[in-house]
């Protein structure tokens, strides 16, 4: 075990640098101020990295994985008067419907197919016609297939019709520029183990600072209350309400270093980009097709279609395991996909080397 060593296509958690796992190589106290200060700064950095002009924007970090952060903010900034509209084309859309359904909150979803972007005069229509939506959410890169969401189209329609924003930028953010205001986003979900390439372990949310002031008292859980975590963090200067993942917090600042030297989120987005075309084109010479037009295409994670009816994906997965590199089964219902995530510590000499890895085995077949 300890000498396997592959590369994580598979985001996430995905490949993290060395250093950044050195970083956990310590222990830390949950509470003590030279772990709080460095919550805080971090918090900062979010911050900066979400939104050009930071003055109304605030950042607060929730344990648990993305998908705990999504139900804190679901179920903290929602009125019990609320409904939510939830604009769906893949599995992450659909889970925020379902957490809104657990925790009995009247939802309308907007739905596109999986392969499609989400269709904003669908959007407006609904929104036209039931007046008492009050919240907008939506996936930017909606991870099941890669595909990319029109979030700037989706919360102008969203803001002409007074309604609050909620984005789930879990895949995307920290590898594709954002800027939250001018974007028209109130709550921005993402996690550690994402584009910022940390470790898994928490999650995090920036939002407008006086719409999250607004939350209080309205959370439907007591540990996923995203109010009371940020009204702590902000009174005891980065304190945690509950014992927090100090090594994974610490491995995080460290990935957020490494963010900054790599040149920030544009030079990052540029790798992506630059490995994700590599990949499709060198697949694609491989004879896999991508599922989605290349013209919606994030530079996250690709699906790719079997090949043929009776391809054995299970053989194909380990035999790419044993030359060093995992992949993702498909998250598709209708169709057989597997995907590719280029996200991480991943490179394009890796991208290099993995097609070549598939192109032997296409040879062989
Ligand atoms: C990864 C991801 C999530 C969260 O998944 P977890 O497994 O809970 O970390 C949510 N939405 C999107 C779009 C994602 O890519």
């Amino acid at each position: 075990m300890e000498n396997t060593h592959y590369l994580l296509l598979t985001p996430g958690p995905l490949t993290t640098t060395r250093t950044v796992k050195a970083a956990m190589m310590r222990d830390w106290c949950t509470w003590d101020y030279d772990y709080n200060n460095l919550v805080q700064e971090a918090r900062q950095k979010l911050v900066r990295l979400a939104v050009k002009n930071t003055d109304h924007y605030t950042a607060v970090l929730m344990q648990g994985s993305g998908t705990f952060t999504v139900e804190a903010t679901i179920g903290s900034v929602i009125k019990p008067s609320g409904k939510l509209l939830v604009c769906v084309n893949g599995a992450y859309g659909k889970r925020i419907v379902q957490i809104a359904q657990v925790l009995g909150i009247p939802t309308v979803v907007c739905k596109a197919a999986e392969n499609e972007p989400i269709n904003v005069e669908q959007l407006e229509k609904v929104l036209k016609e039931q007046t008492d939506i009050t919240h907008v959410a939506a996936v930017h890169c909606e991870t099941t297939t890669g595909i990319l969401n029109p979030i700037q189209q989706i919360t102008k329609i969203a803001k002409r019709y007074g309604k609050l924003t909620i984005i789930d930028a879990m895949s995307s953010f920290g590898g594709i520029e954002i800027d939250m205001e001018s974007w028209q986003i109130d709550f921005l979900i993402s996690s550690a183990n994402k584009c910022i390439q940390g470790v898994p372990g928490f999650g995090f949310v920036i939002a407008s600072r006086d719409e999250i002031k607004k939350c209080k008292g309205q959370a439907r859980s007591l540990s996923l209350d995203l109010y009371d975590q940020w009204e702590t963090m902000e009174q005891f200067n980065g304190k945690w309400r509950f014992t927090s993942p100090t090594h994974v917090v610490r491995a995080f600042y460290q990935a957020l270093l490494e963010l900054e030297e790599e040149g920030g989120v544009r030079a990052r987005q540029q790798r992506y980009e630059q490995n994700q075309r590599l990949l499709v084109k060198r697949m694609k010479e491989a004879g896999f097709q991508p599922f989605i037009k290349e013209a919606y295409h994030s530079p996250i994670i690709t699906s790719f279609c079997f090949p043929t009816e009776d391809f054995d994906f299970v053989s194909f997965y380990h035999y790419l395991k044993e030359q060093g590199f995992v992949i993702y089964p498909g998250k598709v219902s209708q169709t057989d996909t597997f995907r590719i995530g280029n996200i991480g510590d991943v490179h394009m000499a890796d991208i290099q080397a993995l097609t070549e890895t598939i192109e032997k085995r296409a040879v062989c077949l």
